[in-house]
């Protein structure tokens, strides 16, 4: 059984984090087995600093999978408590994540829990909100 745990702290030490320090990792696990990970990458000008989650989900959507491919997204935050995917994430996810994937969300510590887009986004935009 696969330690996710080692695994995305391990990941998270790839992180470009030299401003804030705070390090993140996703790891996207598809249908066929494969993981696609992402990192959080900051810049000097901090507004186009880009999550983790949004790092790992654009390559998944770039090696030519989708939605229906994942099964399940992995969260590791370098942190004592317990965190979450900020709001431009919640909605990048809501429209790239089947709403009832599992999301694991882990801290440094290793403890975890598991939630769903469904949870982190009730109403999310979607490309109905714009007919
Ligand atoms: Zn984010």
């Amino acid at each position: 059984m696969t330690n996710y745990f080692e695994k995305l702290k391990l990941l998270s030490t790839k992180a470009y984090a030299p401003y804030s320090n705070f390090h993140v990792s996703a790891i996207c696990l598809l249908a066929d087995g494969t993981e696609v990970k992402g990192v959080n990458i900051e810049n000097a000008a901090y507004s186009v600093t880009i999550c983790a989650e949004r790092t790992c989900l654009a390559q998944v959507y770039t090696l030519g999978y989708q939605k229906k491919d994942i099964i399940k997204f992995f969260l590791y935050t370098d942190s004592n408590q317990q965190g979450s995917p900020c709001g431009t994430c919640r909605q990048f996810l809501w429209e790239l994540l089947g709403h009832d994937v599992p999301i694991e969300i882990y801290n440094q510590k290793g403890d975890s829990y598991v939630t769903t887009m469904q949870d982190l986004l009730p109403y999310g935009f979607t490309k109905e909100d714009l007919e």
